[in-house]
């Protein structure tokens, strides 16, 4: 690979929360070992190009998510991209958006429908620590480190048989509260379940950035871009980092 490109996706609407880091991260760690990347931010109205490296998406008020699901929809290269296999982060309301559908201002407004999950609103907002263990399902099967966010969000997401958790929740709230999940058949997985793996996709409720806070997970979505396996892709050792987490782990 010459030069790995970054999509950043809608980070007018959907980088309120300090997720446009991810972009950042993945560029840094590529260009830490010698490959050449760039990021291409794509602004609402803009069409996604469907032959980028990796997408990353990020949170967002509930009205500017309504404006980043419609222009998705209307454009389709994001869904093109994934269909094609190319891996997509999406964070928070990114999660929502590309589920089939997630409630905002009021109302149940359809997303892109990459992720088979709905979303219904919170009794309270879920705010603070997130933590979980990757449940290694998917393209996640190498993840093996714990994973830590913030997460803040009013949006209670229920996956269907297509989508499986990123992680099994050890702190916070991640996906569900149990009002949602209390009817489900397996209500008891769903209510310990943070985020979302289908095909390339991965999404979760993880701020922090996630990926600033989850090295491992930001080495994945490299290795997958560049077609090779995490244990295949040249280790990082960056002592900042792992005193973060360190820190981060130790409240959760
Ligand atoms: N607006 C959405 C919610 O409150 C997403 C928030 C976010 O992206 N942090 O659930």
């Amino acid at each position: 690979m010459d030069k790995l490109t970054i999509g950043l996706v809608l980070p007018d609407v959907l980088g309120t929360y300090g997720d446009d880091g991810n972009a950042l991260v993945l560029r840094q760690r590529a260009r830490m070992r010698g490959l050449k990347a760039e990021i291409l931010p794509i602004k609402l109205n803009e069409p996604v190009p469907d032959s980028l490296d990796i997408y990353t998406l990020g949170g967002g008020e509930d009205t500017a998510q309504i404006l980043a699901a419609e222009h998705l929809i209307a454009d389709g290269g994001l869904s093109r991209a994934a269909a094609a296999g190319h891996p997509v982060l999406a964070i928070c309301a990114g999660l929502q958006v590309l589920g089939e559908s997630f409630r905002a201002s009021g109302r149940i407004v359809d997303g892109v429908g990459l992720i088979d999950a709905t979303t219904a609103g919170m009794q309270e907002r879920a705010i603070g620590e997130v933590a979980s263990t990757p449940t290694g399902t998917g393209i996640t099967a190498e993840l093996t480190e714990p994973l830590t966010g913030f997460e803040n969000h009013m949006g209670a997401t229920i996956l269907g048989p297509a989508a499986q958790p990123l992680g099994e929740i050890t702190r916070g709230v991640g996906n569900a509260d149990t009002n949602a999940t209390a009817d489900l058949r397996d209500g008891a997985m769903q209510r310990t379940a943070e985020g979302a793996v289908q095909g390339n996709v991965i999404a979760t409720y993880m701020h922090g950035p996630a990926l600033a806070r989850n090295p491992q997970l930001a080495d994945l979505l490299l290795a997958k871009a560049m077609g090779i396996t995490l244990a295949e892709l040249e280790p990082l050792d960056i002592p900042a980092v792992t005193q973060l987490r360190a820190e981060r782990l130790r409240r959760s």
